[in-house]
């Protein structure tokens, strides 16, 4: 039975970026996994370390509640993720935990250190996974390298202004009103960014990334995909085949 781990790095990224596709996939029938590798506890300056920490990810898990998912979360520092032994055994450990055989992950290309980091660890840690000798707590190695998928980057464009252009898209349809819903529980986060990041709607920034998603595909609302494909990862369409009749391929 396949399965699906969406792998970010903080708590409300992948609410951004993916959500709307896991809830077409979980209405499906798809067991889902939603994991962060930090719980964004620097995303506050309301509240300290650990009462960010715990309130982020009670709103991460809230969320993954809404369309039935487990929530996992690898404990590494906010601003600290970094492409090192110590974090990439615990990114391999957190995808054993999950033990899916497809996996979806932040961009390479993308405006945050721990979003580019996490896109690495986690293609590294797919390959790591599998591997019985590389030892990194009580989950044991996969079966195989997991499908590897990465997500859009934020705004959809690299760090110099270049688009990234996605492979294939999911039409959201009604899947949107609960992707709003599963953003809508990070209620931290709506003072925070617009303080941070001067976005004063993050809701509305949502939105308006994934209508214009949608416009690129001639749907309402869609949320965009790269498969990595460097051997010896599997290059057979399996989220692809997964979205059936919401899989949106590039316009000629
Ligand atoms: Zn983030």
């Amino acid at each position: 039975m396949t399965s699906v781990l969406a792998v970010h790095a903080h708590p409300d990224d992948i609410e951004h970026l993916a959500a709307g596709t896991l809830a077409v996939l979980a209405a499906a029938g798809v067991r889902i996994v939603i994991a962060t590798l930090t719980a964004g506890e620097c995303g506050s300056d309301a509240t300290d370390l650990a009462q960010t920490a715990a309130i982020r990810k009670g709103e991460a898990a809230r969320a993954a509640t809404l369309i039935g998912a487990d929530y996992l979360c690898a404990d590494l520092p906010d601003l600290g993720v970094f492409n090192d032994d110590t974090c990439r055994r615990a990114v391999t450990e957190l995808i054993r935990r999950a033990a899916c055989d497809i996996v979806i992950t932040a961009s390479p290309a993308d405006y945050h250190p721990d979003h580019e980091a996490a896109s690495r660890l986690v293609r590294d840690a797919c390959f790591a996974a599998s591997v019985p000798n590389y030892r990194t707590g009580e989950a044991g190695p996969l079966a195989a390298i997991p499908h590897l998928y990465f997500m859009d980057p934020i705004g959809g464009r690299d760090r110099e202004g270049v688009p990234v252009v996605p492979d294939f898209a999911c039409d959201l349809g009604a899947a949107f009103a609960t992707k709003q819903a599963m953003l809508a529980t990070h209620e931290s986060q709506a003072a925070w960014v617009a303080r941070q990041h001067g976005i004063a709607d993050h809701l509305g920034s949502m939105e308006s990334w994934t209508r214009r998603r949608g416009r690129d595909f001639g749907v309402a609302a869609a949320e965009g995909f790269r498969q990595y494909r460097h051997q010896p990862y599997p290059k057979t369409p399996a989220l692809q085949d997964l979205l059936g009749p919401a899989l949106l391929t590039p316009q000629a």
